[in-house]
């Protein structure tokens, strides 16, 4: 490898494709001749604008946005969403929400400051290794929405078909499957995700949310930030954002659509998918965590038999070049963590690795 870069398997922050680093780094002491790098830049000055409009522009194509859906750029990653959905998303004071993990826990815990929280499924029961059935909910007539962790990060799974919220809006934390696949955007209310696991740097939320659900008629006392018409009202100019992780997100806006859109790079995570799935079902050392019609394209969490042998593997792997591959201490054993810039080529060498590591540990 040219930059002597490793194969970074990180849940996050995780791999940038090479190309837009090597652009960026290009750009990094004069930006276009504008004299300064962006990280120097106004927010205000025109070629910030321009910087942003771009990336607007740019992910509304990739996706499909509609135009009554606004694309806001917030401050706070993923987490400060879990307040801000409540906050401006409860109107009757009841929402539901579906458990599948870690992440939607965390949500939940957060909600339930704001009002009353209906779990109306769960995969507790078994660790969250899958996605319950969602086809006949209970959900209450006053609902305001029904939320969603649409990949877990950590557990490793991921909905390949939405709930059935009847009737009611969806919302979703798309955080580490951002611009993974096709969705369909006019089935959300509210799609959020930080953009660390899929996209650019850490630091910053990308909220996509219907422009009917953004409400002038919060409690006075909701912090100014913290209500989605700030952000939507000064095209999410309303204080300094993050510029950093907009240009480079918008960097990566325009090399997936170079790559042929969302369809494309949905063919080449399955197939990516499809090597380390294929390998660990045909494995005696190793096995997947969760079930098989359930497994995220993202995120792959396996075991051995034993907790010393996950670690004697991560620390093989760890030294041949393969970095971050340790499970997180809720699952155990090992996660490969396969974004969209994970190449094809890193899953490859992995999987020969762990088939050599078996061979020779049978
Ligand atoms: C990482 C992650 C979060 C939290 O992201 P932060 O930007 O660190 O707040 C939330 N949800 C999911 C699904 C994640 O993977």
């Amino acid at each position: 490898m040219k930059y002597d870069r490793v194969y970074n398997f990180s849940a996050g922050p995780a791999m940038m494709p090479e190309s837009v680093l090597v652009e960026i780094a290009a750009e990094m002491l004069n930006y276009r001749g504008s004299g300064m790098s962006v990280m120097e830049m106004s927010h205000r000055s025109k070629v910030f604008q321009q910087i942003r409009d771009e990336a607007e522009a740019d992910i509304r194509k990739l996706m499909g946005i509609p135009d009554n859906y606004k694309v806001l750029f917030i401050q706070g990653g993923a987490t400060l969403q879990f307040a801000m959905i409540p906050i401006n998303l409860m109107k009757n004071g009841v929402a539901c929400y579906i458990e599948t993990g870690a992440w939607s826990k965390k949500a939940i815990a957060e909600a339930k400051k704001y009002g009353d929280v209906r779990v109306v499924a769960s995969s507790k029961d078994r660790n969250y290794s899958y996605i319950p059935d969602c086809s006949d909910l209970d959900i209450p007539e006053d609902a305001d929405y029904v939320y969603i962790c649409e990949n877990e990060t950590i557990h490793g799974t991921t909905y390949f078909k939405l709930p059935d919220t009847k009737g009611k809006i969806l919302v979703s934390d798309q955080s580490s499957m951002f611009l993974s696949r096709p969705v369909d955007v006019s089935k959300y209310g509210l799609i959020y995700g930080g953009v660390q696991k899929n996209v650019g740097p850490a630091g910053m939320a990308i909220v996509i949310i219907r422009e009917d659900l953004i409400r002038d008629d919060l409690d006075p006392k909701t912090p100014v930030y913290l209500s989605y018409k700030t952000h939507a009202d000064a095209d999410s100019l309303y204080n300094t954002p993050n510029c950093w992780a907009i240009y480079c997100c918008g960097k990566v806006f325009k090399y997936l659509l170079d790559l042929g859109g969302l369809e494309e790079m949905d063919r080449i995570n399955r197939e990516k998918a499809a090597i380390l799935y294929d390998f660990l079902d045909s494995s005696k050392l190793f096995t997947g965590a969760v079930e098989k019609k359930d497994r995220s394209l993202m995120n792959v969490p396996f075991v051995t038999p034993s907790k010393e042998q996950d670690a004697e593997v991560v620390a093989a792997t760890k030294a041949a070049g393969f970095d971050n591959l340790k499970g997180h201490k809720s699952v155990g054993g090992l996660r490969a963590s396969i974004y969209n810039a994970m190449p094809k080529e890193g899953v490859v060498a992995l999987v020969e690795f762990l088939k050599k590591y078996e061979a020779e540990h049978a």
